[in-house]
């Protein structure tokens, strides 16, 4: 410590800290505020079965519109939110909507939800999604939980039983970003995945470069010898739709298909107009 002070720049470097931390004590308190002014709120991903061109479902990523920061991204709020456990509230705010408005569909389509490790850990966690599924009456057959490698490391044996308690009440279990944290392979072999999403650095332009080619081709054999369903998230163009028609992906997210929007711009998927679903028809 002393050394450090010693050396020149070192005011710089206090001072960058000080804004930051200055700043992100700001963003928790307007984060706070954020959950009581109804700022945030939850839009809907589609997901195609790249086999048949239909839609099956959706993922809910949250977005939070702040009155003077604009929109402001998850990846940079999300940490906040779980460093001061306000991921509880917001958590559960997302996991009852979703589950509420998938509900509301006349379709019957799956809906993602995303969990942090906090929540994971988090006291009576499966306890309090089982309410929403009875409150919110959707069949727990339609719900995936999303969770990252990293979710996992904090207390194994305690996320090992919420998840197994989540997969036996119906819920779908989803490794999010797969291969981009470590020891993934033991993890899909130790917790009861049922569904692997490969992370979307490797999807892109996984039709030409040969690197990222190989690894979705060596992540879709993971699945198929483990029974794992598939997902490519990031999928932007048709020549990449067309690599994972080729080599038997099961599923496929991306702008290509749609981009993240309020399940209002999504009504002719969730339900009423049929001939609709032909605008998301990109197989065949
Ligand atoms: P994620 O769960 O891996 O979500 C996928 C991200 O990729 C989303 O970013 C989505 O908008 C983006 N994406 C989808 N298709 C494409 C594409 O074709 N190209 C590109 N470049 N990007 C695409 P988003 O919405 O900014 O969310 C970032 C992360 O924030 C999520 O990553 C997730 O980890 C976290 N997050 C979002 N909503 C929630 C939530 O409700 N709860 C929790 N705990 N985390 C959330
Ligand atoms: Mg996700
Ligand atoms: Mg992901
Ligand atoms: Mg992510």
């Amino acid at each position: 410590q002393a050394k450090l002070r010693n050396r020149g720049g070192h005011r710089f470097f206090e001072a960058r800290m000080g804004a930051d931390v200055r700043d992100r004590s700001l963003m928790e308190r307007q984060l706070r505020d954020a959950v009581r002014n109804r700022e945030l709120t939850l839009v809907y991903q589609p997901q195609l079965d790249v086999g048949s061109g239909n839609v099956t479902g959706f993922e809910a990523l949250l977005r939070w519109t702040h009155p003077t920061r604009g929109s402001v991204a998850p990846d940079l709020f999300i940490p906040i939110a779980e460093e001061s456990d306000l991921i509880l509230p917001i958590g559960e705010w997302s996991m009852e909507q979703a589950c509420r408005n998938a509900a509301s569909w006349t379709c019957p389509l799956s809906v993602a939800v995303n969990v942090s490790a906090v929540q994971l850990h988090s006291a009576d966690f499966v306890g309090r999604v089982e309410r929403i599924l009875a409150e919110t009456g959707l069949d727990p057959k339609r719900l995936e939980i999303e969770i990252t490698e990293t979710a996992l490391i904090r207390d194994p044996v305690r996320a090992l039983s919420a998840l197994q308690q989540l997969k036996a009440a119906g819920v779908s279990i989803v490794m999010d970003d797969f291969g981009t944290g470590y020891s993934s392979l033991s993890n899909l072999r130790s917790f009861p995945f049922d569904v692997i999403k490969i992370d979307r650095s490797f999807m892109s332009a996984a039709d030409r470069n040969e690197q990222n080619a190989a690894i979705v081709r060596s992540v879709l054999g993971l699945g198929k010898g483990l029974a794992m369903r598939v997902v490519a998230e990031g999928v932007e163009t048709a020549e990449e739709l067309d690599f994972l028609r080729r080599e038997g992906c099961h599923s496929a997210q991306g702008y290509l298909i749609g981009r993240p929007a309020a399940i209002e711009d999504y009504a002719d998927l969730t339900g009423a107009a049929d001939g609709a679903k032909e605008r998301f028809s990109l197989a065949s």
